[in-house]
């Protein structure tokens, strides 16, 4: 308990670097330290293996903050920190943008605010990466070794690219720039050759240690190359791809405060930049699986711009829709005995998830079975319809995933598709013109009936036309999903 006591009061000191060498407890501190890292490592650990079900996703969560608020613990104890009036204005500030965030962001901002998110993370990784720099080349005027720029260059690098390409996605899903893809001629030559050029200065960097002239303008050239690099990068990529982009940069992110880690000799920001560096990969090869594209077309392809089907397989030339009453939908939903909810980006727009719960309870009341089926990509973010449907007590053994569900949809009397469109775009199967073709999607067109609930004629995010809405099983019930259901289990109700 005494030591705990020491502890205590190194945290509220002004100078702990002073009261350590006064107490002779350094030893101590620096094992408290790493014990903290510890702890906080096996939470991140145990924090992402919640994350893999649904059930287990917010206790997951828990397990991470808490393990963030060990390893900051950990840190603030620290001998070498030399005051803490900057740490404790950062974290008021930083603990009141958390909190406003989480009270008042609608669920549909997540995406934009894990972007934002990334660009500050890589923010910090970068600035903390020049600092030392300057600190070593600049002020203290010494070399740095081959090992630490290693560190550093690739913290710096990385970080740059992530700060302006987070930015990028940001304001693409935010709609502040246009979501179809910007290019131009030799667009992804020029890219490549930046992106080279960026990598022969870190290498020139580590290889060749000099003082600080040539060195610092090679390095801070290198910095702007990465910052123009992201900027670059992002801009030809079409809103559609933004989730494989958005977790590839959750990847460069940690990459960059591992690297972090490595320059400032700190485990836990070795650890959990590893984390999440590798998490963020891998949900990025899962993302691009779930839209059979490949990294390279991803990065690459320009994929999103706005084209019209062009009949065919999959074409709509010449059909019409045919839209349905409340009054007819309701009957056809109250007297089925198997429905499949498709929800998409529409559900969550309109926050539809607690009617959508109602009418699938009142169906299941009358005797119908409800499932809902959950695309990989459907929303805007990875698992999007899973955190609402939890959010309104959906039960999860209700969810399935496109595998468990795609079969089922032949035998179900109707498909109810809310605010979905990408993911139920035949066109995708039918159609090899079409820029989503090869996409794994829901066949909600196999079901025996199909209603959609949108509100216009408008595309989804792949800017491109569905040939579903001009099948003649379908029909399309027009206007905003929370309104389209309040009113279908008023009806159903009268029933
Ligand atoms: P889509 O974007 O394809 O379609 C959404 C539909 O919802 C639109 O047709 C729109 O039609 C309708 N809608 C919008 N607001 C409302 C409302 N208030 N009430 C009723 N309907 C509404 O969504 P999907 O979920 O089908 O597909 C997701 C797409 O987004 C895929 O292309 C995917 O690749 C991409 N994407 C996915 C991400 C992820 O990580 N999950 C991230 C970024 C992109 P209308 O305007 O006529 O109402």
């Amino acid at each position: 308990m005494p030591q705990l006591a020491d502890f205590a009061a190194g945290l509220l000191a002004a100078t702990p670097a002073a009261e350590a060498a006064a107490t002779g407890n350094t030893g101590l501190r620096e094992l408290f330290i790493q014990t903290a890292y510890l702890a906080a490592s096996v939470l991140f650990i145990l924090g992402l293996r919640g994350l893999t079900a649904p059930d287990k996703a917010r206790h997951g969560m828990r397990l991470a903050a808490a393990g963030m608020l060990v390893a900051i613990i950990g840190t603030l104890v620290d001998y070498q920190i030399v005051t803490y009036i900057w740490i404790f204005i950062g974290l008021v500030i930083g603990s009141a943008i958390g909190a406003a965030i989480s009270i008042w962001m609608p669920m549909t901002a997540v995406p934009q605010r894990t972007a934002i998110s990334h660009a500050f993370g890589a923010l910090a990784a970068t600035l903390v990466g020049i600092s030392h720099y300057d600190h070593i080349v600049r002020i203290k005027e010494e070399l740095v070794t081959r090992d630490v720029m290693a560190a550093l260059g690739f913290e710096v690098m990385f970080g740059a690219l992530t700060i302006t390409g987070s930015l990028m996605a940001f304001g693409k899903l935010q709609e502040l720039l246009p979501s179809e893809p910007i290019t131009y001629p030799y667009q992804n030559q020029t890219n490549v050759a930046l992106f080279i050029a960026a990598v022969l200065m870190f290498g020139y960097l580590v290889i060749v240690p000099s003082d600080w002239g040539t060195h610092g303008t090679v390095f801070y050239l290198m910095v702007l190359v990465g910052l123009a690099v992201g900027v670059l990068i992002v801009i030809p990529i079409g809103g559609a791809d933004m989730p494989v982009v958005i977790s590839l940069l959750n990847s460069y992110a940690g990459l960059a405060a591992s690297a972090t880690g490595f320059a400032l000799g700190n485990n836990v920001l070795i650890i959990a930049g590893a984390l999440d560096g590798a998490s963020g990969f891998i949900l990025s090869i899962l993302m691009s699986k779930a839209m059979n594209r490949s990294f390279a077309n991803v990065l690459f392809g320009a994929f999103g711009t706005p084209v019209e089907s062009e009949g065919g397989a999959g074409g709509t030339t010449g059909a019409a829709v045919r839209s349905v009453s409340v009054e007819d939908a309701a009957a056809q939903l109250a007297y089925a005995n198997e429905v499949v909810v498709v929800p998409g980006y529409g559900m969550a727009v309109a926050q539809a998830q607690h009617q959508v719960e109602e009418l699938a309870e009142l169906i299941e009341k009358r005797g119908g079975e409800v499932k809902f089926a959950i695309h990989p990509v459907a929303g805007r973010m990875p698992g999007h319809m899973n955190v609402l449907l939890a959010e309104a007590n959906v039960p999860y053994d209700k969810l399935l995933e496109m595998d468990e569900i795609n079969d089922q949809f032949p035998r179900a009397d109707v498909a109810l598709v809310i605010g979905a469109n990408d993911v139920v775009n035949p066109a995708a199967r039918n159609d090899p013109s079409s820029p989503i073709h090869g996409m794994p999607i829901l066949n909600a067109d196999q079901a025996k009936s199909i209603i959609v609930l949108k509100r216009s004629m408008r595309p989804g995010f792949a800017g491109i036309e569905n040939a579903l809405f001009y099948d003649p099983k379908c029909a399309l019930l027009f206007g905003d999903a929370k309104s389209s259901l309040t009113k279908l289990v008023a009806e159903i109700k009268t029933l």
